[in-house]
């Protein structure tokens, strides 16, 4: 054997697109003493011209050469972690370091002397070897030992992501290699979609992981919603849901709708209006009508607007909402959790589906300091305060409620 052979090493990578998984390199090298037949070397091609089944016979082949020493070859994987941390440039740096390292030391002594050769346009520098790597591109479909090594590279990634495809069947993995097809962004909507070996440094899925989830937000006036509004967006897409057919006249009620849309605008945040169903109101408060504020009239009208809330939760697939009715110092707030509650667990007992389970958030918004803040907001932002409770029976109510009680039952 020639002492003084020098002998080339070749590497190619494979998986630096995908959104999940590790990152292979194969370094490798023909034995110029015993290399394989003519006509095996003239099979090799870029790995992703090749078919799934070809790439894996050749790849069985070139296994096979590699017991008897005909080829060197030694492969390395960074796994998505790492990716996350240094980036897939360096991390791809760091697999084919590391599988110059190994390889190294399966070639014989009096072949040592190498020289490194690469398919891609990095232009690494690695502090192990004495000359800078030559830089070739796209050289995998017309150097053999580049073929190769791309062979090598995929078929071991591909064997890694089938070995993932039992822990984490939903995402195909034994099939494709997750270089973020339209299907692929369809498969990650929530974070719970985000598995162990997605890559999260990567936009699309930084996008979900940042992803704020949906709560929706009952408001039943502009004071009152400041505080929930601006407490709530920190940590939810929040989308602020009006229904209070519960104020009367119907004046009073636009100007609270207004100042509601008003803060909505001032916080950047999405509405819903509902209709003003002020018989439906009268309806289901007959007979209770001259029972004391916060009492059982209070407690049917909390309730009616809490059921419509829970079922728009529901049907827009919104798992998560809550009210700013506890954000007045007026309100019995133990009475309406009790009513949350209870809408939470009606609802839910026809949902099939029971991984979108309803979820109020029992948040005190008035409680430190929340009523203050409110009052600050209002004046800083001249917000509409009204200064009775809503309906034509509450306390402080200013109007005679006949009148206008016989105006809305007979319009
Ligand atoms: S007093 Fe207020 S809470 Fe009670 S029924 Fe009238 S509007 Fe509703």
């Amino acid at each position: 054997m020639n002492r003084k052979t020098k002998i080339k090493i070749w590497i190619d990578e494979a998986g630096r697109g995908p959104w999940c998984g590790p990152v292979v390199a194969c370094a490798l090298a023909w034995n110029s003493n015993n290399k394989p037949n003519p006509e095996f070397i003239a099979m090799m091609n870029d790995s992703k011209k090749l078919s799934w089944k070809k790439r894996e016979e050749l790849y069985d082949k070139l296994i096979q050469f590699s017991q008897d020493k005909s080829i060197f070859f030694w492969v390395w994987v960074v796994d998505n972690y790492v990716i996350d941390d240094i980036n897939i440039r360096q991390a791809n740096k760091e697999a084919m370091r590391r599988a110059i390292v190994e390889i190294r030391r399966k070639i014989p002594k009096e072949l040592s002397e190498i020289s490194v050769v690469i398919d891609g346009r990095d232009n690494y520098i690695f502090d192990e070897l004495d000359e800078a790597p030559l830089y070739i591109v796209w050289w995998d479909g017309k150097v053999s030992e580049i073929g190769a090594a791309s062979i090598i590279a995929k078929v071991f990634r591909d064997k890694l992501m089938q070995q993932y495809a039992t822990l984490y069947p939903h995402l195909w993995l034994e099939t494709n290699a997750w270089y973020g097809t339209k299907k692929h962004k369809q498969a990650l909507k929530r974070k719970n979609d985000i598995t162990g070996i997605h890559r999260t440094s990567y936009k699309p899925i930084k996008e979900v992981l940042e992803k704020k989830e949906k709560v929706l937000v009952h408001i039943c006036c502009g004071p009152d919603a400041t505080v929930p509004l601006m407490d709530l967006k920190k940590d939810y897409e929040v989308i602020a849901f009006w229904y209070d057919p519960n104020i009367q006249p119907k004046a009073e009620h636009d100007k609270r709708f207004k100042a509601f849309v008003k803060v909505c605008e001032i916080e950047g945040v999405e509405y819903i209006e509902w209709e003003y169903d002020v018989k439906n109101f009268f309806k289901q408060i007959k007979w209770l009508e001259h029972t004391p504020e916060r009492g059982e009239k209070c407690t049917v009208c909390y309730d009616m607007r809490l059921e419509r809330t829970a079922r728009l939760a529901r049907e827009m697939w919104i798992k998560k909402w809550t009210s700013s009715l506890n954000n007045s110092p007026h309100k019995d707030m133990e009475k309406m959790f009790d009513l949350w509650e209870k809408w939470d667990k009606q609802i839910d007992q026809n949902n099939k589906n029971k991984s979108n389970d309803l979820e109020f958030l029992k948040i005190a918004f008035r409680k430190n300091g929340g009523f203050q803040r409110s009052v600050d907001y209002t004046n800083k932002h001249n917000i509409f305060r009204q200064n009775y409770c809503g309906c034509v029976y509450s306390d402080t109510f200013p109007g005679r409620e006949k009148k206008w009680i016989k105006k809305w039952l007979s319009g």
